[in-house]
Formats: structure tokens, C-alpha cells, sequence
């Protein structure tokens, strides 16, 4: 009885903790924060200075002792403290600092699939001390699933890609659980570090993780574009050490990115190889469905239709979509409690 009324007036809300980008969605309202995974923090005195995009415009520029961090690493919590700190300025900035005990809210927080019972712990046990009353885990693929209104309760295959920042998830959905899924640390993460290590070969020239994410999201394809891009890169040349500008063409990046370009399709055709019969035919008429920032990189999903001979489309606002899903499931938590993540010792709904 009492938890019917606090679920009434507490804002339960839905977080997309990602490794690039954070999203909360709060119940009856939708998304109302939509922020980088970036904290700064005064390693002297350990306080918090700046969450998300304040904190990002600090990464690289700060002095020494203030310290611009991701806490989550490849999808999982790299820094407790500091992603409980964020989880917690989100609840928070969504109560309007009104917050007491009293009003602790419900949190479903999406996760990578495949990640250990160990690391489901922290991540609610980090959602718990930022003050929620009852922490709910979802599957990121099968956030995303529900997101893009895919049929996934239905029984028939659905095959969703998921490339955020800091893995790929690939995965089967039927009858609303996760059939098959598959985690690759291997993103768009992992794409500017490729830029930033064809940089140094080719051009002698060292350039920061902004600049590279910068040229893959200008001027990368993973196909050759009917027009040549180009753009200025710069950064320090390794042999004099002075600053240095160089142009950066289409086609290096391309080069640049064909090796984990090339890892991600071969971990969806292992997904498609290994799809029961009857579930690959469903696929087959639907489609693949891509969501995730890392999604939207050009010729990524032609090439995806090439390799595995199945049709490919990016969802409507790929970067949303988890935080959408996870939303739907905190509105209606008592219907939709199957889709959630199996926990070992996670309490049921009230
Ligand atoms: P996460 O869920 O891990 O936080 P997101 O789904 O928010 O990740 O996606 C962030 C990733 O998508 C980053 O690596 C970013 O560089 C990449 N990204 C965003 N837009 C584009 C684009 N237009 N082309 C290629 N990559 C992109
Ligand atoms: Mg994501």
C-alpha cells in the first residue's frame, strides 16, 4: 500500500549510463538529461567540480591537480565513487534537490549483456547509494529492442546492433528475453583510438581524442564516398615536437578504421551463423537494426547489408533509443518485469 503511493509520487526514473553519453527519462515526463559521461574532480580535495558537458570542455585543459574522467570504461563502472557521483547528481537534478528519503525513486539502469554478476552488483549498488529505493537492470540490446518499437514480445527473431562508445552489443530477442547475445569492446572509442594511431604512424603527428572523434564523425566512412572529404588535423609532430597541421582524407580514415570496422561485422555475422533456423527467417524478412551513436558512422550499414546478405537500418534517433526503452519499461514495470535483466539477488516489484 505504501509502496502504491510512493510510486505515485516519487519520480522513478530510467538511466542510460553510458560510456559516452548519459540519459536519464524520467516517468510521465521523458528524457530530461542528456549529458557526456564526464566528471571533473579536484584530486586535492576529491570534490566534484563539473558533470557532463561542462566537465567534457575541461578534458585535456585542466591544470594538473583537476582530473576530467569517464567512470565507465568499455560499457562497465571503471570508477565506483565516480559514477556513483553521477548517478547521483542525475537523481538529483531530477528531484530538484527536494530530495529526501521519502521520496527515493525506483531506478532501471540499462547494462551491457554479458557482463558479470559482479559488475550487475556494483552497478546497483552504485545507483543505491545515489538514493534509489529499487534498482532495476535491462539489457542494453533489449533497451534499444523496445525503444525502436521493435515486436519483441512476439515470437519471431529480432536482431538488433547497439554501437555506443564503448562496445557493440549484438542480440537476438524473442518472446521478450535475449536469445542470443554478443559483446564486443570494440566501438566508437575504439574507432578514435585508430585515428589517433594511424595519425602517429602515417603523419608523425600525435592528436588528441577530441580531434580524432572529431575527423570520424566529419570525414569517416567505411566505404568509399562518390565525394573525396577532407579536413585539417592538428596536433604535435612526434620528431620536432612543435604543433603541426596536416590534411586528413576520407580514404586515411577509412584505412584507419577498417580493422574494427571489419570485427564488428564479423561479430554480427557470427550472431546471424549461430541464430536458430526459424528465428534467422524472421530476421531475414525484418532486418538488422542498428542503434547507437557509433551507428550513424557513413557506409556502416551498407556494408553490414553487404556482408551478411540481410537488409540494414539505423532506428530513428539511434542515440536515444536505450534511454527511450528503459523509459517504457520504468512507466509500466509491473507488465514488462520479463524484459528485465536476471540477477541473482535482485528483489522483485513491490
Ligand atoms: P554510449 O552508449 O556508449 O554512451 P552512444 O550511443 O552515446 O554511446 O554513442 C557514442 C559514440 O557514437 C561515440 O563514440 C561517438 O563518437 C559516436 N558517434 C556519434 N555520432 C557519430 C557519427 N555521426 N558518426 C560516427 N560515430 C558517431
Ligand atoms: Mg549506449
Amino acid at each position: 500500500m505504501l509502496e502504491k503511493i510512493w510510486a505515485k509520487i516519487s519520480k522513478d526514473v530510467a538511466i542510460d549510463l553510458g560510456t559516452a553519453n548519459s540519459l536519464v527519462y524520467v516517468r510521465g515526463e521523458g528524457i530530461v538529461i542528456s549529458e557526456p559521461s564526464v566528471v571533473a574532480i579536484n584530486q586535492k580535495t576529491g570534490q566534484v567540480l563539473a558533470i557532463g558537458e561542462e566537465a567534457k570542455k575541461m578534458v585535456g585543459r585542466t591544470p594538473a591537480h583537476i582530473v576530467a574522467t569517464r567512470p565507465m570504461v568499455e560499457g562497465v563502472i571503471s570508477d565506483f565513487e565516480v559514477t556513483e557521483q553521477m548517478l547521483r547528481y542525475f537523481i538529483e537534478k531530477v528531484h530538484n534537490r527536494k530530495f529526501n528519503l521519502f521520496l527515493r525513486p525506483r531506478v532501471i539502469v540499462g547494462i551491457p549483456c554479458g557482463v558479470t554478476e559482479v559488475e550487475k552488483k556494483s552497478v546497483e549498488d552504485a545507483a543505491k547509494n545515489a538514493g534509489a529505493r529499487q534498482v532495476f537492470l535491462i539489457e542494453q540490446p533489449m533497451a534499444a529492442a523496445i525503444g525502436a518499437r521493435l515486436p519483441i514480445q512476439e515470437a519471431g527473431g529480432n536482431l538488433i546492433v547497439d554501437i555506443g562508445g564503448g562496445t557493440t552489443e549484438v542480440a537476438v530477442i524473442s518472446l521478450g528475453g535475449i536469445v542470443l547475445c554478443k559483446s564486443l569492446r570494440i566501438a566508437g572509442d575504439r574507432l578514435d583510438e585508430d585515428i589517433i594511431n594511424y595519425s602517429q604512424e602515417r603523419y608523425k603527428l600525435l592528436i588528441g581524442k577530441s580531434t580524432a572523434e572529431k575527423i570520424k564523425i566529419n570525414i569517416g566512412s567505411v566505404y568509399p564516398l562518390s565525394q573525396k572529404k577532407e579536413m585539417p588535423m592538428r596536433g604535435r609532430n612526434l620528431i620536432t615536437g612543435l604543433p603541426e597541421e596536416v590534411m586528413i582524407t576520407s580514404e586515411d580514415v577509412r584505412e584507419a578504421l577498417e580493422k574494427s570496422t571489419n570485427q564488428i561485422v564479423d561479430a554480427i555475422k557470427t550472431t546471424v551463423e549461430e541464430t536458430p533456423p526459424e528465428l534467422l527467417a524472421d530476421i531475414m524478412s525484418k532486418g538488422i537494426f542498428l542503434s547507437g551513436g557509433g551507428s550513424l558512422l557513413r557506409g556502416l550499414s551498407t556494408l553490414i547489408t553487404k556482408r551478411t546478405k540481410i537488409s540494414t537500418k539505423i532506428i530513428d534517433d539511434p542515440l536515444t533509443a536505450v534511454v527511450r526503452g528503459a523509459g517504457i519499461v520504468i512507466e509500466d514495470i509491473d507488465k514488462l518485469h520479463d524484459v528485465l535483466s536476471d540477477t541473482e539477488d535482485l528483489e522483485p516489484p513491490k
